[in-house]
């Protein structure tokens, strides 16, 4: 589609730069996106692209907005507390960017969601919090072709990197699972609902990320392929490079694990107790002692002999020897894997 006459007065200060000039920006419309998250990364991330005018963008999130997420997800206002962060996102975007095609996605991206989730998107933008969909995003990134960029925060600090599939390249450089080859036991990884976060450091990781995106539209001669490193309160600032593993299991075997294993996480609603039980598959068991130093900063913990009992939310989350969790209050499995990834981590 050409641009229209509105579309040269709204993007004429990107079309100034000549990496972008008109030619770029009709890449830019014609280009579609899907961002995975919308919490403080995938916000800024998606906020780039809506006023860059990428022309279609998916925006993906299983959870509602709520009070503790506002003092950095700056999409969100107190109107929008307790509607799906999805909607709310697409509602806000399409006011700043009426021109464009948002379509919001409420779902959790598992096995069975991810094909249709990513659908026809060319880029696959990282604001998730886990890495389990993270370890999912690679396998199916790897399998289709298509890139991601990966994204973390947590703390004062971030880190990304793009996991490249460039066109008329055979093989790809380093994936995911070459820089961490499994996910680490549970509770191991702190997490921002756990350890806690600066506001600023999703804005800067978020929009490096955007601009890769961009870049991946409209330059590859541009982009990053390193791992890049920020700590925004000492400045401390790396650019690593990543050496790709040649027995990595998902970039080359090819053995798509995360796809292929129906329920990586067993997962089950004990609807009669309005109670989800999560049973994390390879976890090696955290000693309890461990999440009682994490959490004891954030809710009311009551520790039992082979139990750890967490009340917060107006949920109770009770850590068992073996790794079991179980979520009350809820019989909604999404619910529960969305309080897990916060304050249980993987
Ligand atoms: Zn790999």
């Amino acid at each position: 589609m050409p641009l229209s006459k509105k579309d040269l007065k709204r993007y004429s200060r990107q079309i100034l730069l000549q990496i972008v000039s008109k030619d770029g920006q009709e890449k830019l419309s014609n280009s579609e996106v899907v961002v995975i998250g919308l919490g403080a990364l995938g916000g800024a991330i998606a906020n780039n692209l809506v006023r860059a005018g990428v022309g279609k963008l998916r925006l993906v999130d299983r959870d509602v907005v709520e009070l503790e997420n506002l003092h950095r997800q700056v999409i969100y206002d107190e109107s929008m507390l307790g509607e799906p962060k999805a909607l709310a996102a697409a509602e806000f975007f399409q006011k700043v960017n009426p021109d464009i095609n948002i379509t919001p996605v409420v779902q959790d991206v598992n096995f069975s969601t991810i094909d249709k989730i990513i659908a026809n998107s060319s880029i696959i933008l990282d604001g998730t919090d886990n890495l389990e969909t993270r370890f999912l995003i690679n396998d199916l990134s790897v399998k289709k072709s298509i890139p991601w960029v990966y994204g973390g925060v947590v703390g004062t600090q971030g880190m990304t990197m793009n996991i490249l599939h460039l066109p008329g390249k055979k093989t790809i450089g380093p994936c995911f699972r070459c820089l961490v080859p499994q996910i680490p036991a549970q509770g191991a990884l702190p997490t921002c609902d756990t350890y806690g976060i600066i506001n600023t450091i999703p804005m800067i990781i978020g929009s490096i990320q955007s601009t890769e995106a961009i870049k991946l539209i409209l330059d590859h001669s541009a982009i990053n392929d390193k791992l890049l490193f920020y700590d925004v309160w000492t400045h401390e600032f790396r650019a690593l490079n990543i050496q790709k593993n040649h027995s990595c299991r998902c970039c080359v075997k090819h053995d798509f694990e995360f796809l292929n294993i129906k329920k990586r996480t067993v997962v089950t609603s004990l609807c009669s107790r309005d109670s989800v039980q999560i049973i994390p598959i390879k976890s090696a068991a955290t000693p309890l002692q461990e999440f009682e130093k994490k959490l004891s900063k954030i809710g009311s913990l009551k520790k039992g002999k082979h139990t750890l009992e967490l009340k917060i939310e107006g949920y109770t989350i009770t850590l068992f020897l073996d790794g079991r969790v179980l979520i009350k209050g809820t019989s909604d499995e999404t619910v529960a894997k969305s309080l897990y990834a916060k304050y249980i981590g993987n």
